[in-house]
């Protein structure tokens, strides 16, 4: 038997120019970039690594940023609006510090807490929702949660539910509100209405990876997934953590992943996201990999 999924592990995110992207995660938002590598799909994209300042398991967001202008059209088959958690009592500073940057926002309800939606650089949809935890500053907790857009929220919903554990636990009039059983209680708000499968690009995300905590659990999700009839890709060596892949009923790509060995694999915490890394299997092609690259300046 498996255990219930706790959280998110990460969320990743198909946008524009990666100095553009560096500059708003961390001067904006204040998130720490823990990892500069490659994507090992096609190396000659960056794949970059945020996280809080603690570089906390579940709060892992990347980006794969394509310099091809390549617009993505938001539908079903993705994650839709990623939200990130603020401390109480922030919400006035955080207003403050969007509207200083000449970001604009809307304030609502949407996460059934006090939501600033916005639009990053390159029209990704973000949220930052105010939580219950106190913290001596200001700064983004970790996630909040993140929306899913399907083409059969019905399929999503019994997936999330019936195998992976979480809890419907409330019905708003656009969508469900889907909580994670882990002490982040991290919010799924599924979108109640089927949509028409969206188009991957810049302004979309790719994937949620839910988090699992070693090899053992990761194989044990796999044969567990297998026989509720998901076909599954063999795991993945992803140097900073071990996954699997699957496409979801209403057409979302789910990813499991471990939390083991994680980022500090291959550089010191203060040494984090300082340096591009490769995997062994491109060192040999760093010179031609970073000459493909662009141009990236990290503070
Ligand atoms: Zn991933």
């Amino acid at each position: 038997m498996v255990e219930k999924i706790q959280s998110i592990h990460h969320i990743s995110a198909i946008v524009g120019n990666v100095q553009e992207n560096y500059d708003f995660y961390t001067n904006i938002l204040g998130l720490k970039l823990v990892k500069q590598t490659v994507n090992f799909d096609d190396p000659s994209v960056y794949h970059t690594y945020f996280a809080n300042s603690n570089v906390d398991n579940g709060t892992i967001m990347t980006f794969f940023p394509w310099e091809n202008e390549h617009k993505g059209t938001k539908g079903g088959g993705q994650v839709g609006r990623i939200a990130f958690s603020i401390p109480k009592g922030s919400v006035a500073q955080w207003e403050a510090q969007l509207e200083k940057h000449n970001i604009s926002y809307q304030k609502s309800e949407m996460f059934a807490a006090t939501t600033l939606e916005f639009s990053d650089p390159h029209d990704l949809d973000i949220a930052l929702v105010e939580s219950e935890v106190n913290s001596e500053n200001n700064e983004i907790l970790g996630f909040y949660g993140l929306v899913l857009l399907s083409t059969n929220p019905q399929g999503t919903l019994d997936l999330l539910t019936r195998e992976m554990g979480a809890k419907l636990v409330e019905e708003a009039d656009e969508y469900l509100h889907i909580e994670l059983t882990g002490p982040e209680k991290h919010r799924v708000l599924l979108f109640k209405k089927a949509l028409p499968l969206g188009r991957f690009g810049i302004s979309t995300v790719h994937h949620v990876a839910w988090s699992v905590d070693q090899l053992t659990d990761l194989q044990a999700w796999r044969d567990y997934l297998k026989d509720a009839n998901y076909h599954l890709t063999p795991v993945k060596d992803r140097k900073y953590f071990k996954s699997i892949y699957l496409r979801e009923k209403g057409g979302i790509i789910f990813e499991f992943a471990t939390k083991e060995p994680g980022f500090q694999v291959d550089e010191d915490f203060d040494q984090l996201g300082s340096q591009l890394k490769l995997p062994e299997q491109f060192e040999s092609k760093r010179a031609e990999i970073e000459s493909s690259l662009p141009d990236f300046k990290v503070d």
